[in-house]
């Protein structure tokens, strides 16, 4: 036990996170589940296929962003064990892990999930502000929202998580199993709640996010920007403000100024806007010296158009 620390254990966390999400084998089950999807759709329309390109273009889109996430996933695991490297040098406490030996694992891993949602909370609200909306830019692209969505991430996104896990969840010390369990959990649900479908939960809809949740969440309407944060527990958003479901999502889905299915430019998007916001910035700042002594800068942080 000794040497292995907490954030041993979130990068351990972090690895089967990766692997989880780039394993053939998880993929297989996520484009069989489409599959069925597919088919209940079909049948659901009378046997008529209406899927037009834009539907396939999102997917193939979605298909290539997961393709660069291999390819450059092992260097993000790199950048996390720098973040590691940090972490423990700080010698921050934490909870001797033997501690949660005696908690049940029906009673730890939901309050895992929970501890997790509330870290995932964070870290997606943070994601939806100026200096991290690039990265998160690429989840909200898609204008075809449907279970793989849930793979059309910025290979940067899993890093942003845990360095929030790190900070918010790393002094809790749970054990490496609980975190996979839980990890398996918040996987499988994120899937779901990605489906196209309009299933709003009824009298459960604040305690389990649902389709209709998170959908409005991807909808692209101002009432709707920045709100729906939560990964698996609604009431989240409603203690803190950003809960809105006003009924069945009719709006459109995807983002304003985000490409939509051009690879390229989605990878590179982070990138193209922080060089765009440092020269704005630096221009803000000339323009601030030019003008009255006792002018304000105007905060670069804090709440944006982002959405
Ligand atoms: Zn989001
Ligand atoms: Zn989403």
């Amino acid at each position: 036990m000794d040497g292995q620390t907490v954030a041993d254990m979130m990068l351990a966390y972090l690895g089967r996170l990766v692997d989880h999400i780039a394993s053939a084998e998880v993929l297989g089950y996520a484009l069989l589940a489409s599959a069925l999807l597919v088919a209940v759709d079909f049948v659901r329309r009378g046997f008529r296929i209406v899927w037009p390109w834009r539907k396939i273009e999102s997917v193939l889109a979605t298909a290539a962003i997961y393709g660069v996430n291999l390819l450059f996933g092992p260097y993000v695991l790199l950048l996390a064990k720098l973040l590691e490297d940090a972490y423990k040098a700080t010698g921050i406490p934490h909870v001797d892990p033997f501690f949660w030996q005696g908690v049940p694992a029906w009673l730890l891993i939901p309050f895992a999930v929970f501890m997790f949602d509330i870290a995932n909370y964070w870290s997606h609200r943070l994601m939806h502000m100026k200096w991290l909306w690039p990265i998160h830019a690429i989840h909200h692209s898609d204008p075809e929202v449907n279970g793989l969505t849930t793979y059309r991430v910025h290979v940067f996104e899993p890093l942003v998580m845990l360095t929030v896990y790190t900070v918010l969840l790393g002094w809790l010390g749970l054990p490496a199993g609980v975190l996979g369990g839980a990890a398996v959990f918040l996987g499988l649900l994120n899937f779901y709640v990605h489906v196209n479908v309009d299933w709003g939960h009824g009298p459960f809809r604040l305690l389990l996010a649902s389709p209709r949740f998170h959908r409005w969440h991807h909808a692209d309407v101002p009432e709707a920007y920045g709100k729906n944060l939560a990964n698996v527990f609604p009431f989240l958003d409603v203690a803190f403000g950003t809960y809105y479901v006003p009924g069945t999502c009719r709006a459109e889905v995807g983002a304003e100024g985000v490409p939509k299915n051009d690879v390229v430019r989605l990878v590179l998007f982070p990138f193209v806007e922080w060089g765009r916001m440092v020269r704005d910035a630096i221009r803000a700042g000339r323009a601030g010296e030019g003008a009255s002594e006792t002018s304000d800068v105007p905060p670069l942080e804090g709440t944006s158009s982002a959405q």
